[in-house]
């Protein structure tokens, strides 16, 4: 038997599955079926509620959309947070459908030249990440008479320890090394375009609560050190994120009451040059990730070389991380349950596994389970960001899985 990550608080202590107070059968029955990713808004504006309340006063919170860019997420999401970061036309659109241009900025590197004139032409900033891309900014915004929105990213000379995804403090293919930049920020506010401040991102799903608050105090210092050097006033720093969630078993939550006080203090002491700067930190795993349920219906329960297979009609298809396939060295368990007895003590060990002609869709791998039959709804929590646009849909001829949203506005629509 190998151990499961925590299922989130929102549904640990439940009999039965229900989310957004909704029983997951009643949901599958108005989704039609499974495999289904349930979001609940109702979550993700708590976490937002929560994340003000522990941030200094005017720190604003922006979306990273590439966690989770459902229509209806989004459309619910855009009207509670500051902005939304983009990383590629597509979702520059999706962005655009439910937020002022001024609120989105656009990062990733390898913005087409037909993407960065959408992006000039609505007004979003760019985060540039790189002298080339800016050189091509500002000759579409020369030629449509359009002063481009830029901010600069910066490669930063250190990286977010205890980081699951690093982006920074050595070579990278994103943002321009810190050196660099200052002499960048002098070109762009020298061709006459609207310089907008920094963007640094130094790292993703960091569960470290004393490495993220030592990255965000290196960041306004690096900041203010790039502002000085640049010899200008960052309207906007735009601190980068990084908070992780518990996916494994042993894995615990950052403390972002801690960060938020820190940060405070970090603030208070700030630089003259940042004075008047605004901040802001970019977030989407953490908002987004645990208001995620994948809910797959058992096809088949089999026995071989003395093992036990619960064959589900969902995968990795739709689930990639679970499968331990996305960016992960070491496969270990996301959390699951079986939706109708959630607190049924567990009777036999088995592998979860979906519906791919491939061994390597194993959504747990030798889980402790209560009794299983085909038709039970096995739910895989954590499913809320990097889900299913992060997976390989078209792998295998499966249909795509449904999505719904439920809980918060009381709106509830499917797709
Ligand atoms: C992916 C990304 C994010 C979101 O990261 P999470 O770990 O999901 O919070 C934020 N900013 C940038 C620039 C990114 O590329």
């Amino acid at each position: 038997m190998k151990p499961t990550g925590p299922i989130p608080a929102a549904f640990a202590g439940q009999d039965r599955l229900t989310i957004g107070g909704e029983a997951a059968e009643a949901l599958v029955a108005r989704a039609g079926d499974t495999p289904l990713f349930v979001y609940d808004l109702g979550l993700v504006a708590e976490r937002i509620a929560l994340l003000r309340r522990a941030l200094p006063q005017g720190v604003g919170v922006h979306y990273a959309i590439k966690a989770n860019p459902h229509p209806d997420l989004l459309a619910g999401i855009a009207p509670l947070v500051d902005g939304l970061d983009v990383a590629s036309g597509g979702e520059l659109a999706r962005a655009l459908a439910v937020k002022p241009a001024g609120e989105i900025s656009f990062a990733g590197p390898g913005k087409r030249d037909d993407e960065l004139a959408v992006a000039i032409a609505a007004g979003a900033t760019l985060n540039a990440e790189s002298e080339g891309e800016v050189v091509r900014a500002l000759a579409i915004g020369e030629r449509s008479g359009i002063a481009p929105r830029l901010a600069v990213r910066v490669n930063p000379d250190f990286e977010l320890r205890g980081s699951g995804m690093r982006m920074g403090g050595r070579a990278s293919p994103f943002g321009v090394d810190a050196a660099r930049v200052p002499a960048l920020v002098r070109t762009i506010r020298d061709a006459g375009a609207e310089w907008r401040g920094f963007h640094i991102f130094a790292g993703s799903q960091s569960l470290d609560t004393a490495a993220i608050v030592e990255t965000q105090a290196a960041t306004v210092a690096l900041a203010a050190r790039l502002a000085d050097e640049a010899g200008a006033v960052p309207p906007l720093v735009n601190l980068g994120g990084g908070f992780g969630i518990p996916y494994f078993a042993g894995d615990t939550p950052v403390d972002v009451a801690a960060i938020g006080a820190a940060l405070g203090e970090v603030l208070d002491a700030r630089p003259p040059v940042l004075a008047e700067s605004g901040f802001a930190i970019e977030l989407g795993r953490w908002l987004v990730g645990e208001a995620g349920v994948y809910l797959t219906h058992v096809v088949d329960v089999k026995d071989s070389g003395g093992e036990r297979f619960v064959v589900v009609d969902g995968g990795l298809h739709h689930q990639l991380a679970a499968s331990g396939n996305f960016g992960t060295v070491v496969r270990r368990n996301y959390p699951l349950a079986i939706a109708a007895r959630m607190r049924e003590p567990a009777t036999q060990t088995a592998s979860v596994v979906g519906c791919l002609c491939t061994p390597l869709d194993r959504l747990g791998d030798r889980v402790a389970l209560p009794p299983v039959a085909v038709g039970d709804l096995v739910a895989l929590f954590l499913a809320g960001a990097y889900g299913a646009t992060a997976s390989p849909a078209a792998f295998l001829g499966h249909p795509p899985a449904r999505e719904l949203v439920v809980g918060g506005t009381g709106s509830t629509r499917g797709r």
